[in-house]
């Protein structure tokens, strides 16, 4: 039998997770499918692309623009370790387009990074900024790495993030492309590249340049909020899809996969609602306990022993019984293709709320629209994030400094509006949510790109 693909999720615990690919070989940077063993994320991109490009007849230059990057930078770069030894780390970034606005889009620092990946990733951010109507444009990046504590010391992922930096160079800048958290990438990583960024610069200009990075620590100019917000936006979204449901979520059951930022937060703000977790998977196992897990107490064990494995309170059981576990809401949060033909089948829930980038294949999206499954797709679901980066921006800018409940207010009356649009081109189209979500992102740009045509 095939053995589905293990959850590769962010924050805690990545020590059980196999070697760094730095120093071993390095994977074909051009090739189609980042390590040759997995499927081209970017294929999976274009077919949900052509989808919603053909069923809504996009211009057909306007689809060859998209269909494509903008830019694909590369860098390698060495840095000192702790011993003296010289690593050489490859880093990326990808920019998708930026005819919205500036590139905008998180790093992630993980061993299976690499260009096919960053490619899906960098297009779905722009999806992502025209649905919610940011003003941003979409990129991403990251560097291959195993950031766990056991590879690298703190102080070495300090010099790996601002050689990073340094190799990116005007490759970003706060009115250019804005990076920000991402798999494994915290506020003090946002921090460090703010630092190393505004040290490039002439002194004079450094003050008004802070916004080169969003997620950054609250005191470095960070938002209140946007550390919880993409788990947040997910539940608001789970919220709205229950008010129209019908559906109480008092003692309704949910499960989440990766316990990293986003399932983490996400699951604490579903209890709330009275809400029960089942069963939680992270890199390091699953567990499940019908009675519920408490969110808060397996926060509290995760970040004294790193990740989930060993949680006294529920039974560990293994991936595919994870998947197969009933409950009514599935909050994937971990890394890609994790719903796909060998999983779809499996799963026992009546809602799959995308917290992650790409869960969902398009083999598993064609199974759960067949199960009657409903999906909030990822470019909606999980925008929560990018929209309260664009908070942060504009506070920057402004030098502002917002309180919680306004930021969660604005936060709320976006996503929610990002949600009724999708709702209503699914309605109009007689599609699903994700070919709707493609359709409203599409649209925007083709509008645009009509109005301020192609230079020359
Ligand atoms: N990395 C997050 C995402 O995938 C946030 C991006 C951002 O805030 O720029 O949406």
């Amino acid at each position: 039998m095939k053995t589905a693909n293990k959850p590769r999720t962010s924050g805690s615990g990545t020590k059980r997770n196999g070697a760094a690919a730095n120093g071993k070989k390095m994977p074909d940077v051009n090739g189609p499918a980042g390590d040759g063993k997995r499927p081209s994320l970017y294929a999976n991109v274009i077919k949900q692309f052509d989808k919603a490009a053909d069923m809504m007849r996009l211009d057909g230059n306007i689809r060859k623009i998209l269909a494509s990057t903008m830019n694909e930078i590369i860098v390698n770069f060495p840095v000192k370790m702790d011993d003296g030894r010289i690593e050489i780390f490859r880093g990326y970034r990808v920019q998708h387009n930026d005819v919205l606005g500036p590139f905008k889009g998180g790093l992630r620092y993980h061993p299976a990074v690499n260009i096919d990946e960053v490619r899906a990733l960098a297009t779905w951010m722009t999806w992502k900024s025209a649905i919610a109507e940011i003003p941003y444009g979409g990129a991403k990046g990251g560097i291959q790495i195993d950031p766990s504590r056991q590879k690298y010391s703190i102080n070495e992922l300090e010099r790996i993030t601002r050689r990073f930096t340094f190799a990116l160079g005007n490759n970003i800048g706060p009115e250019y492309d804005i990076p920000a958290p991402d798999v494994n990438t915290n506020p003090q990583i946002m921090a460090w590249i703010m630092d190393t960024y505004l040290q490039m610069m002439p002194p004079h200009e450094r003050q008004r340049c802070i916004h080169v990075v969003t997620g950054k620590p609250i005191k470095s100019g960070g938002s209140l909020g946007r550390d919880k917000a993409t788990g947040q936006g997910v539940v608001y979204l789970i919220e709205r899809w229950a008010e129209e449901q019908g559906f109480d979520l008092d003692g309704s059951t949910y499960i989440v996969q990766g316990f990293g930022n986003v399932g983490s937060w996400a699951a604490r703000l579903m209890k709330p609602h009275g809400a029960k977790m089942v069963a939680v998977e992270d890199v390091a196992g699953a567990l499940y306990n019908p009675e519920g897990i408490d969110p808060d107490d397996l926060i509290a064990y995760a970040k004294e022993h790193s990740d989930i494995f060993g949680y006294p309170d529920a039974k560990p059981i293994d991936h595919m019984a994870f998947m197969g576990t009933k409950a009514d809401i599935f909050i994937p949060a971990a890394l890609e293709s994790q719903i796909t033909a060998l999983t779809a089948p499996m799963l026992k829930v009546r809602l799959v709320a995308e917290g992650a980038n790409g869960p969902t294949d398009p083999d598993g999206d064609r199974i759960l629209l067949e199960r009657g499954i409903h999906l909030i797709p990822d470019i909606l679901c999980n925008s929560g994030g990018v929209i309260v980066s664009y908070f942060e921006w504009l506070q920057n800018k402004r030098s502002e400094f917002w309180d919680l409940d306004e930021v969660d207010a604005k936060l709320k009356k976006k996503i929610v509006s990002a949600y009724e649009r999708v709702q209503g081109v699914a309605h109009h189209y007689k599609t699903d949510w994700r070919n709707a979500a493609y359709i409203v992102a599409l649209t925007r740009l083709e509008n645009v790109y009509k109005e301020r045509g192609i230079f020359p």
